[in-house]
């Protein structure tokens, strides 16, 4: 092998080896580049998701406190509408009417105590079906007011009627008390026919002395009214018969009963008015007596000048001498 081709060969050599060196620090650097890109992405990837749940993580946070403040609004509605449907109810309750019957009892007087009371307008009274009756606040606030009053009435709750079970009322103050309607004799509301056409049964009208069958283009019956007797019309042809007598369903009832009787008899359905919601003013203790058998000694206590008196006080000296000997 010639020298110089060797050289040259050698130099080849060496240049190649450059060449690929410099070629493999490209393609490491390329390499790098690309890796640096790719963290670049990533990492811009990762920033963007996180930016992406920040924004998801507050509209939620948003959404959870407006469905919060939803619920809690819907909660405070709930609570007003039952705070006031309690006091609607209460308030119903409180003037909730109630019979004569129970006022005597919250009162402890005779029902018919309660019952003047009412006449005498003490205690309102409010209309209704099937009968009157008074409010149940309206006794209380009686109840409360005759407290106050000097001297003071102290009422207390009856467990039954004060009033005695043979006690004998009249009917129309059973009703009352009972809250029942007065029962009428004669339900005037509808048309009564003095008679009956023996024909149909229809009634009879009256047109002055001649009755008609009030069916008369078909029945075609009339009968002559002379004083208390019937008789046939003129002209009358065939068979006649006087008309039959009304029949009166009217019942007769007492002018007076018996206070046990009278639920039975008007019929009065069964109800509790309930206890009154006040409690009852009660009078003050009696003040406790000084005692007699071993009063307090101090001389200064029995003779002070008039009303200042805190102990014992005798009227006189003699009182004083009896209970004590000195
Ligand atoms: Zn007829």
């Amino acid at each position: 092998m010639p020298r110089g081709r060797s050289a040259e060969a050698m130099r080849q050599v060496t240049r190649d080896r450059v060449a690929k060196q410099r070629e493999r620090a490209e393609q490491a650097a390329e390499l790098a580049r690309q890796r640096e890109a790719e963290a670049r992405h990533l990492e811009e990837a990762s920033r963007e998701r996180a930016h992406a749940e920040a924004l998801a993580k507050a509209a939620a946070d948003v959404e959870r406190e407006r469905r919060a403040a939803e619920a809690t609004a819907r909660r405070q509605a709930e609570a007003d509408r039952l705070a006031k449907h309690a006091a609607e109810e209460e308030e119903r309750h409180r003037t909730r009417p109630i019979t004569i019957l129970s006022a005597s009892r919250w009162l402890g007087e005779s029902p018919l105590t309660t019952l003047a009371r009412v006449r005498h307008a003490e205690l309102p009274l409010v209309r209704g079906l099937p009968g009157d009756r008074v409010r149940a606040c309206d006794v209380e606030a009686l109840i409360l007011a005759d407290a106050r009053r000097q001297p003071p009435v102290y009422h207390h709750l009856a467990q039954a009627p004060l009033i005695a079970e043979g006690q004998i009322i009249t009917l129309s103050d059973a009703c009352a008390i009972f809250a029942v309607p007065i029962p009428e004799d004669v339900d005037t509301s509808v048309p009564v026919a003095e008679a009956v056409c023996p024909k149909c049964s229809n009634w009879l009208e009256e047109h002055g002395l001649l009755w008609q069958c009030l069916d008369w283009s078909r029945c075609g019956y009339q009968a002559v009214r002379a004083g208390d007797t019937w008789r046939q019309r003129a002209g009358w042809f065939g068979v006649w018969a006087p008309p039959r007598e009304r029949e009166r369903q009217v019942r007769k009832w007492p002018v007076c009963v018996r206070f046990a009787q009278a639920p039975q008899l008007l019929g009065v359905p069964q109800s509790d008015d309930g206890a009154p919601s006040i409690t009852y003013p009660a009078p003050p203790p009696p003040p406790a007596r000084p005692s007699v058998a071993a009063p307090r000694s101090s001389p200064s206590v029995y003779f002070r000048a008039a009303g200042g008196g805190v102990g014992p006080s005798y009227r006189s000296r003699f009182e004083r001498l009896m209970n004590e000997g000195t």
